[in-house]
């Protein structure tokens, strides 16, 4: 059989597509009709059954003797009914998005301890999900996980829906992605994924240029995830795809030499050899026409090697955005600082987290006006005036969101007694310092909170009395 009736074999396009050897040389082939999907050229293709099998051989093997010893693996493993396996997977797959594994394990073991199954997550509070998840950023997920797991209790019977397409139907927050893990991993379904890891392994096997977040790009690599993927192993097949990319194909440095693929890896190919001379029927795709090469203008960069894929369009850059943010204290009983924290609105960045209070900031304004601003702020909010000047600048700290870049100014206030809060404008408590990093709090605030300590923590130093930076006007921090 040949190389490209061994590609339509392999089912590697979707219906009525085409390969084609690359460079526009379809001589061999039949000439495209109108309305055909774009021929996928075969240097892009897994065109050879044999090697598809020695592929997911010699991964597999490679997974068995090497694979990350993680606690979701364990229960999945370990766990004989269906729907908490399920659950196990999902909750690791969720964390897991724009995470990283070492920052997961620790949140993982503490979630599944405290909600081991979909119904004990169903019956938790927002606040309880929120206190767990603090720290892990993209808030949003803990949120739509619980909604979920509730919406499986309540309407499907505690059953989780047992097909990719099923799941990604029926349960908010699930993706395509997620979908085909959970079935992969959980149900044994011969789905594949495709992540940012995935991206980048399949885009170096198969020298793939084009701007890997375009759709037409992500079709072809599900495409070729769903073709790819070991039928009888899926979920091994899956993880052990991801562990690749997470563990020898990495970024910056990948260990090509340690790789159990590299045999097919025609990127590694094209950096030994210059051009992809060897591999039969294929030739290396020239300038323009491919819709999966490199664009003209961002041809092969020798120095990069391997790095030459995968490519992406230049990032968004992220907005930027100040607010200023007032660490209001008082001493509690025994003595001890209590800082006011006030919830956030339930949706929105940060939905139903506690922060300082917080005043976003219009762009350029001056520090005095900024100090004016929140000062304004807090007279309204509290009822209280605020003496001028009583407000103490502690400095800025910045935290970068997905899309957002944001400073915040910070200042403190010491008030002496209590304060009576308008309590319409959002719900408030005092805390200690340990009840504040038990709260669901942010990490920015916990930055917050850690530049008035160290600003208090140098004035209490033994460099008392020499000379150092300061606020701008000194209050008083730290004793009313
Ligand atoms: Fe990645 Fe190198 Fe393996 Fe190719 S040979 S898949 S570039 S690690």
């Amino acid at each position: 059989m040949s190389k490209l009736r061994a590609a339509a074999a392999g089912g590697l396009r979707r219906s009525g597509g085409r390969a084609v050897p690359c460079a526009g040389d379809n001589r061999r082939g039949a000439s495209p009709r109108r309305g055909d999907p774009a021929p996928v050229p075969a240097l892009h293709l897994f065109g050879d059954p044999a090697e598809i099998q020695a592929l997911r051989g010699n991964l597999l093997a490679w997974y068995d003797r090497c694979k990350r010893d993680l606690p979701w693996r364990t229960l999945a493993s370990a766990e004989p009914d269906v729907n908490r396996r399920a659950y196990a997977v999902w909750v690791s797959e969720i964390m897991l998005q724009q995470t990283q594994v070492a920052t997961v394990i620790d949140y993982y073991n503490r979630w599944m301890q405290k909600w081991p199954t979909l119904q004990a997550l169903a019956e938790a509070s927002l606040e309880e999900v929120n206190e767990l998840w603090a720290g892990l950023g993209y808030y949003s997920r803990g949120k739509r996980l619980q909604e979920a797991a509730r919406k499986v209790v309540s309407k499907l019977a505690g059953q989780m829906p047992r097909t990719a397409e099923d799941l990604q139907k029926l349960l908010p927050g699930v993706g395509r992605y997620t979908a085909g893990a959970i079935a992969s991993i959980s149900y044994g379904q011969a789905t594949g994924v495709v992540d940012g890891n995935v991206i980048r392994v399949l885009c170096r096997l198969r020298c793939i240029g084009a701007d890997s977040s375009s759709p037409a790009v992500i079709d072809r690599l599900w495409d070729m995830a769903n073709a790819l993927v070991d039928r009888s192993r899926p979920g091994d097949f899956n993880q052990a795809l991801m562990e690749l990319g997470a563990t020898v194909c990495t970024p910056k440095a990948p260990l090509c030499g340690e790789c159990p693929v590299k045999q097919h890896c025609r990127a590694r190919h094209r950096k030994l050899f210059g051009k992809l001379t060897l591999v039969p029927d294929v030739e290396d795709c020239g300038v323009g026409g491919c819709p999966l090469c490199p664009p003209a203008t961002e041809p092969w960069d020798s120095s990069l090697g391997v790095t030459n894929f995968p490519r992406k369009a230049a990032k968004k850059q992220p907005r930027v955005e100040q607010t200023a943010t007032c660490v209001l204290e008082r001493r509690g009983r025994h003595g001890a600082p209590e800082y006011l924290i006030v919830q956030r609105p339930s949706s929105g960045l940060l939905a139903g987290l506690w922060e300082f209070p917080s005043l976003p900031l219009a762009p350029g304004l001056q520090q005095e006006k900024q100090r004016e601003a929140l000062e304004d702020h807090l007279r309204a909010w509290t009822g209280q005036p605020v003496a001028a000047g009583s407000l103490r600048f502690i400095g800025e700290v910045v935290h970068v969101f997905s899309h957002i870049h944001q400073t915040y100014v910070v200042y403190s206030l010491s008030l002496d007694g209590d304060v009576t809060l308008d309590l319409a404008s959002s719900p408030y408590r005092w805390v200690t310092e340990e009840e504040f990093h038990a709260s669901a709090v942010s990490t920015a605030m916990k930055k917050v909170l850690r530049a008035c300590e160290r600003q208090r923590g140098e004035e209490s130093g033994p460099a008392k009395g020499s000379k150092r930076k300061r606020g701008t006007k000194s209050g008083g921090a730290g004793s009313t």
